[in-house]
């Protein structure tokens, strides 16, 4: 059976990867379980530049594998899509999500709430071999609030208020996020797809 590394360090998003993919045919394993301490630089300008960056380099490193990478984040309609891909570190220091919240707050301090549109992006690249590549994206339009509100999720979750649902992501259970997030959206579009690469793999 051929291997599938996700190339993160994340557990919850291993875990989550893993329970999607464990109806197909492929051993999915981590960077960690597959002997592979790497850190690939996430520089690029979308989502889906850094998703292909870190599947493509550890593709290179083990090529007998298939591999699978995301990246996520959060765009406002009136920063320019900003925060963007510094989601993780708008506010400088990385993955400091209190920080980064209270920095998004002040920028839109003066803003009315239609101004403050905002979608959240997750980008999945699977590289199954040099000339085959998978790339998807899933999205979550919001709006972004004056103030925390949930308890609930991570990042700017309790500052992303969903219409449809009249609650922050914060605010949902994981089941009502899993199902309607960004990330759902990719995986279920990427299992379309896999179901042909892996089937026929
Ligand atoms: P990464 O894809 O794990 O690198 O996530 C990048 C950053 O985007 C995170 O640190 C969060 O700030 C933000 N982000 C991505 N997905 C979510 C989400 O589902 N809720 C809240 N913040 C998110």
């Amino acid at each position: 059976m051929r291997k599938l590394i996700v190339a993160s360090n994340n557990s919850k998003k291993i875990k989550e990867i893993k329970e999607i993919l464990s109806k197909y045919p492929v051993e999915v394993v981590s960077l960690k379980e597959a002997g592979i301490d790497v850190e690939v630089e996430e520089d690029g300008n979308t989502f889906v530049e850094n998703a292909y960056k870190k599947a493509i380099e550890i593709y290179k490193i083990i090529p007998e594998c298939m591999v699978l990478a995301d990246d996520s984040g959060l765009m406002v309609d009136c920063l320019g899509g900003a925060p963007g891909v510094y989601s993780a570190r708008f506010a400088g220091e990385h993955g400091n999500d209190k920080k980064n919240n209270e920095k998004l707050l002040s920028l839109l301090e003066n803003k009315e709430e239609h101004e403050k549109t905002a979608k959240f992006v997750c980008a999945i690249v699977l590289v199954s071999d040099y000339d085959n590549l998978i790339k998807v994206e899933g999205e979550l339009e919001g709006v972004i609030l004056d103030r925390e509100r949930g308890e609930n999720g991570f990042g700017y979750d309790p500052i992303f208020y969903v219409p449809k649902y009249e609650m922050t992501c914060a605010e949902m259970n994981s089941d009502l996020k899993n199902v309607i997030s960004h990330r759902a959206k990719a995986f279920e579009k990427l299992e379309e797809q896999i179901k042909k690469h892996i089937m026929e793999g």
